[in-house]
């Protein structure tokens, strides 16, 4: 084994510095630093390059991670960039905001006691690098083809499949209904875990790459699935969820109580300078208020934090079950403690209280009962338990489900399933229309964006397949 590994004896786990919170809480600046070229060969080092990598296995997308980690340590730092987007389109994207506790590093086996190497860190410094460097070029394929792909949605899957099939030399056109392509990437997540910079250079790449994005286009209004099948050789479906579940309680209806997407969209795109005017009649702003937001999940913790940096009173979030039961990433749980959240475990609403706009959240304790099905207590309310919050805006974050794509699409021949994902064969993706594929949340429901851009990138797998037999028909029907 080489000198430069198997230091996690006589280095510790260090993570890249992280601003202090109350500096933090001012802006919507990424809060972690980048490694200096020391830490990240010291913590690449760490690895004990294991002969079977559990990291690897529970990567989604399969990264050599070991492979990389080596090459890091070595200094080697253009071959580990090669080696990293080789099985990623964005590195540094998923370095910074994929839950590493329960994927790749939460797997980590480097040695009992020891605590994991920080693989997310050195892959975003590995990607970061190569930004820095120029390393990343736009894509020139090896031979142009001639047929079109249409891509509809161009968020992580979308945009992960749209590079692969340039790279083969298709014509692709990614059409998107927002004015910026990224989806949940820049107007879902706040700036705080992902600047919006770091997107922005991975789809000037794709533009200069010879991709076409019609932006403003909303497949459905500006044109439907049926014409789109028309102008191209295949499509792919990659339109993301993005229905709110909704909330059964007296007075949901009072002024102020908004859902977490309409407010995360607002402030990214007053991030960008944007007035925002579509959802927002100006109410949208947590500046002054008393903050209450519902859910446990990612969106919750990025709607407290957003809140905290928009200059809220207080900042609550009321959660049913406790912190261990909680589907948001423990480390975004601590970040916004840090920033000064206060967490209200075992406590779900009953009413909302006010005149016209909401003023109080009613709610009452719970406990967790007996484990369901699938293994996970189920929360129920304590008796007599009530208690009152104040609140001058609720913000309802509680999971989204897809939209009614049929209707959408003017396609009610697309098959969905009950729930309003699009159905596919999970061999290849396709859906049952013809030279239709489908990818990432629209097909899973809500997940990630490390999972979407792997969709992504077996859609494009199977739709080379699907073009490359059409052609060979073709061809053979002509000789
Ligand atoms: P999306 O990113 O949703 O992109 C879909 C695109 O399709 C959008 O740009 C949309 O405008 C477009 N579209 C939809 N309908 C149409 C139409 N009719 N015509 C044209 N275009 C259309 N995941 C993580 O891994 N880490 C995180 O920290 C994290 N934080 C999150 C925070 C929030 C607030 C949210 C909501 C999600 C978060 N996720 C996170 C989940 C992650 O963002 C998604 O799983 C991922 O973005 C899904 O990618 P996608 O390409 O399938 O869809
Ligand atoms: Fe870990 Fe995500 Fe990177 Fe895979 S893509 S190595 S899960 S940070
Ligand atoms: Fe290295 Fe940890 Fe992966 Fe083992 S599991 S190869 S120690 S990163």
């Amino acid at each position: 084994m080489a000198d430069d590994l198997l230091k996690f004896v006589s280095i510790d786990q260090k993570t890249p510095a992280k601003r202090e919170a109350k500096e933090r809480r001012l802006d919507f600046s990424e809060i972690y630093a980048e490694y200096d070229p020391v830490a990240a060969k010291d913590q690449a080092s760490r690895c004990s390059q294991c002969g079977v990598p559990f990291c690897h296995i529970h990567c989604p997308l399969g990264n050599n991670i070991p492979d990389w980690l080596k090459l890091t340590a070595e200094g080697r730092l253009e071959d580990a960039y090669e080696m990293a987007s080789a099985t990623n389109n964005m590195p540094e994207i998923c370095g910074r905001i994929c839950p590493q506790d329960r994927l790749c590093e939460g797997n980590c086996v480097i040695e009992k006691d020891f605590e994991s190497v920080t693989i997310g860190s050195v892959e975003k410094y590995i990607a970061d690098t190569a930004w820095e460097k120029g390393w990343i070029k736009p894509i020139k394929p090896l031979a142009e083809r001639p047929e079109t792909v249409g891509i509809i949605g161009a968020g992580p899957a979308g945009l992960a499949a749209a590079e692969q099939m340039r790279e083969a030399g298709f014509q692709v056109h990614v059409y998107d209904r927002y004015d910026r392509a990224g989806g949940l990437l820049i107007y879902g997540i706040p700036g705080f875990k992902l600047e919006k910079d770091v997107v922005g250079r991975r789809t000037g790449r794709l533009e200069q790459s010879g991709i076409t994005f019609h932006l403003d286009f909303e497949v459905g209004r500006e044109e439907t699935l049926a014409d789109l099948r028309e102008k191209h050789d295949c499509l792919l479906i990659a339109t993301g969820v993005y229905r709110s579940r909704g909330l059964k309680a007296p007075g949901v209806g009072l002024g102020n109580i908004r859902e977490a997407l309409d407010y995360l969209i607002a402030s990214n795109r007053k991030g960008f300078g944007d007035k925002v005017t579509e959802f927002d009649d100006g109410t949208l702003d947590a500046k002054g208020k008393n903050v209450v937001v519902i859910g446990g999940g990612d969106t919750a913790m990025d709607c407290v934090r957003t809140a905290v940096r928009q200059g809220a009173k207080s900042v609550k979030c009321l959660y049913r079950r406790d912190r261990e039961n909680m589907p948001g990433s423990a480390r975004e749980v601590k970040n916004a403690e840090e920033e000064g959240v206060e967490f209200v475990w075992l406590a779900g609403p009953e009413a909302f209280v006010g005149d016209d706009t909401v003023s109080g959240v009613r709610a009452y304790r719970m406990r967790l009962g007996v484990a369901d099905a699938t293994g996970r207590q189920a929360p129920e309310p304590v008796p007599d338990s009530g208690f009152t919050l104040d609140c001058d805006l609720a913000i309802l974050a509680l999971g989204f489900e897809p939209e009614d794509l049929p209707a959408l699409f003017g396609a009610p021949e697309l098959r969905v399933s009950r729930w309003g994902t699009v159905t596919v064969d999970h061999q290849n993706l396709m859906t049952n229309l013809d030279g239709v594929f489908a990818a990432g949340d629209i097909v899973r429901g809500a997940s990630l964006v490390v999972w979407a851009i792997r969709d992504g990138r077996d859609a494009a797998t199977s739709m080379i397949k699907y073009l490359n037999q059409k052609a060979q028909a073709a061809t053979l029907a002509a000789e």
